[in-house]
């Protein structure tokens, strides 16, 4: 008889954001006031609980094989356990944390420890990614990985597994949550109704990586996950899902069988929720507080430029007035830089987020990802600031680097715009009234507002320290 496989999943720690505010210039002046402030931050940031379980890792660790044993290591929280034996560890890999990933396969390998990687970034670019692993896994893993495991079982790895097709969520695949720390976490109630995204934002890589078919799991599993979650923890729950209200019909009988399990909830919507009276009510009497909307711009030509088509320019305003006057707080998140937007459009976000009385304004700046039709597009234009070769460069920040040169606004009237948008609106005053005029989460609506006006004065550092630096 063979021994149980032991099996880690890893999840690691991003730059900068909601893991932990951290400056990417000046982490190095260990004596100064600055890094001292930071590193206390990032300690209450971690404290306050902010942090969410990583969804894909909970998915993949529910997934039972006869003989294997799976744990993940959350690398937010503790350091990899060198002191263990491992079968097998898989590492989870975003653009931008790539270079980490690297470094860490390349030790474990080095000890003879075999590793598999995956990922969003591993199913884009995995010529870069293999050099790093024994075994690579393209695309959603849901089936891959049962398939994986029952091979590591057998001694009969294979060096990569992909599908030609997407995982039918409608399948049933119960999700544990047996292999994490409930009190590290907001909340460890994360549930996935779908996945997927008809539309085509140039941006965006969910539907590069997902599809264009929205796939939804069957109601009857999200309700038993539900009530299974709850038992083990009363906190909120949050709905992992880019468009909740993509398919009404579905949505609607969702919410409205879970209404009599009493949850609060956030989740991630688009503004069309405004438009869709009947949902907009169950979702809010089914307990939902607060919901992510991705405003992207309210300029009609950077829309039109970057391909956001659902909801006009001029029907944002009434969507979300409607959405937080049903009760429901709103995040909503804006980039600034897109390519119709000139040295006017802070004015007018200032204007639109004081005529909406948006609960938390999200002021990003494009982002690049390498894989997306903006990324290919800028690097034909050749106004993508680092190397498009050198994909991992392409990380995630809070709005700290600039990436590539706006099209209508020098580099440096950019980022001086751009630091005057975030001070007007992250102002202490301007954060403590939005969290008092919440509709609903005031505590969690201040809190995040708070860690936000440090958060973008961290911004306006780094983006002002590159600035010099590119100027040398
Ligand atoms: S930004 Fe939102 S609506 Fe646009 S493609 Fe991505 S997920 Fe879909």
């Amino acid at each position: 008889m063979h021994a149980t496989k032991k099996v880690l999943l890893v999840f690691l720690p991003s730059e900068s954001g909601v893991d932990g505010a951290r400056s990417l210039y000046s982490e190095k002046d260990r004596n100064t006031l600055f890094s001292w402030f930071n590193r206390s931050l990032r300690n209450i940031i971690k404290q306050s609980q902010f942090a969410i379980p990583p969804l894909s890792l909970m998915i993949l660790s529910s997934i039972e094989v006869q003989g294997v044993e799976q744990s993940i290591c959350d690398m937010r929280f503790e350091e990899f356990p060198f002191n263990e034996t491992w079968d097998l560890v898989g590492i989870s890999v975003q653009t931008g944390m790539a270079k980490k990933a690297f470094a860490l396969a390349d030790i474990l390998r080095s000890k003879g420890i075999s590793v598999v990687l995956g990922g969003a970034h591993v199913t884009l670019f995995a010529e870069s990614c293999r050099p790093h692993a024994d075994v690579l896994v393209l695309g959603e893993a849901d089936d891959l990985w049962k398939e994986l495991l029952t091979d590591l079982t057998q001694g009969s790895l294979k060096p990569h597994y992909q599908s030609d097709t997407f995982p039918d969520l409608a399948f049933s695949r119960p999700v544990m949550k047996t292999s994490l720390i409930n009190n590290r976490y907001f909340t460890t109630n994360l549930i996935q109704t779908g996945r997927g995204c008809q539309h085509s934002c140039d941006f965006c890589n969910v539907h590069v990586l997902n599809g264009h078919t929205l796939r939804r799991r069957a109601i009857d599993d999200i309700v038993d996950e539900v009530a299974r979650f709850k038992k083990d923890d009363g906190r909120i729950f949050f709905f992992v899902d880019d468009t909740i209200n993509a398919d009404p019909f579905y949505a609607h009988e969702l919410f409205r069988q879970l209404t009599p399990l009493k949850i609060r909830w956030f989740g991630q919507a688009t503004t069309t929720l405004g438009q869709q009276h009947e949902l907009l009510e169950t979702f809010a009497s089914s307990g939902c507080q607060a919901l992510l909307v991705g405003i992207e711009s309210i300029e009609t030509i950077s829309r039109n430029a970057h391909k956001k088509n659902q909801n006009k320019a001029g029907e944002l305003s009434r969507a979300i007035k409607t959405i937080r006057n049903a009760g429901i707080s709103l995040y909503g998140s804006f980039i600034y830089g897109l390519d119709g937007d000139t040295l006017d459009t802070p004015s007018a976000i200032l204007d639109f987020i004081s005529d909406t009385r948006l609960d938390v304004p999200g002021i990003n700046i494009l982002r690049p990802i390498p894989g997306t039709r903006v990324f290919e597009r800028l690097r034909e234009e050749g106004r993508l600031l680092f190397d498009p070769l050198d994909i991992t460069a392409y990380r995630y920040t809070f709005g700290q680097e600039m990436l590539y040169t706006p099209k209508n606004i020098p580099l440096d009237a950019f980022i001086e715009s751009y630091s005057t948008l975030t001070r007007e609106i992250f102002s202490i005053k301007n954060s403590l009234g939005r969290g008092m005029d919440a509709p609903r989460v005031k505590a969690a609506v201040l809190l995040f507002n708070l860690f936000y006006t440090h958060l973008y004065s961290l911004s306006r550092h780094d983006l002002k320290q590159q600035l010099e630096k590119d100027a040398h």
